[in-house]
């Protein structure tokens, strides 16, 4: 099912974990979670223009909770598995730049978000990073501290990965 011009249902329920599909899928659909889905595709809506129009490839959106434990760097207060956050890439787009292009939206007034994350991920494959821009919805599903967030993932001197903050928002209802 269309939830917007450029959005499905099952964009939703995206992952690579074959053994997690369905039970996903069954989440995503249940009244509670879907309702968020489809504001947060609203969002991804804004979100499409703010990066002049391009495609938008959905990495992860919904997780059920076993999902999300199963995800490496899984917050326990993700905002996936209520349905108000996606990780994404844009058509030739590096993630850096589309990062940059949403700040500079969000500077503008033009778009809000809870969180705006550059993640990444060492090695998943060797040799090779994997980067892609986490986004959730306005919404008063975080505590007011933690909402109007951008972020980005770097690494300390330890060799783990910490969130830097790049800027807080005020927040604002979408
Ligand atoms: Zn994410």
């Amino acid at each position: 099912m269309m939830l917007t011009g450029h959005f499905f249902e099952c964009d939703s329920w995206v992952t690579l974990n074959s053994a997690l599909r369905d039970r996903n899928r069954t989440y995503a659909l249940q009244k509670g979670v879907r309702e968020v889905v489809y504001k947060h595709a609203i969002a991804l809506e804004k979100f499409r223009e703010c990066v002049g129009n391009r495609p938008v490839r959905i990495h992860s959106w919904v997780r059920c909770p076993e999902l999300n434990g199963e995800t490496p760097g899984h917050s326990s207060t993700s905002e996936h598995p209520k349905g108000n956050a996606s990780d994404v890439d844009v058509l030739d787009q590096t993630p850096e730049l589309t990062f940059q292009l949403i700040l500079e939206a969000a500077r503008a007034g033009k778009i809000a978000f809870n969180q705006l994350i550059i993640e990444r991920v060492k090695d998943r494959f060797p040799g090779i990073v994997d980067e892609w821009v986490h986004f959730s919805s306005p919404d008063k599903i975080l505590p007011p501290e933690k909402r109007g967030l951008a972020m980005r993932m770097v690494e300390g001197a330890d060799g783990q990965q910490h969130y830097e903050v790049v800027q807080k928002f005020e927040f604002k209802e979408a």
